[in-house]
């Protein structure tokens, strides 16, 4: 198992990751575009009892355009998110993607609300759509 390190800005705020995600998604809700300055968000699962955090971090809950939300941890110096909650499933963490800064990190398998994609937007073959 390789150990990831996902890092805000600044460096301050860290989390170690240990094994394989369970579950890499994008999402094109309109919460995840404001929450990332982008066109969709892309982040990885994994269960909790293999992520470690260190540093300080704010908490912002935010309900997304559908399900019960999450609790996102960001860096209060320099506002990246390291990491976050999501409510329904608390045995997991979920971890921005680019936090790791790994090219050769696994393509979304999952790309969820898809009525709200950019028109550009081109996905990998074989990711499961749902709209
Ligand atoms: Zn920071
Ligand atoms: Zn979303």
């Amino acid at each position: 198992m390789i150990p990831r390190i996902a890092l805000c800005s600044c460096g301050q705020l860290v989390a170690h990751v240990v094994g394989d995600p369970v579950r890499v998604s994008i999402c094109h809700c309109f919460a995840c575009q404001r929450r990332v300055g982008g066109p969709f968000s892309h982040q990885a699962r994994f269960l909790r009892t293999n992520v470690s955090v260190s540093g300080v971090s704010s908490e912002h809950v935010l309900v997304g355009d559908e399900g019960p939300g999450a609790r996102f941890h960001f860096c209060p110096n320099c506002g990246s998110t390291v990491y976050y909650e999501p409510l329904a499933i608390p045995d997991y963490i979920s971890i921005p993607v680019g936090a790791f800064t790994d090219p050769t990190f696994s393509p979304p398998t999952v790309s969820v609300y898809e009525k709200r994609m950019h028109s550009w937007v081109m996905l990998p073959a074989g990711v499961e759509h749902i709209p």
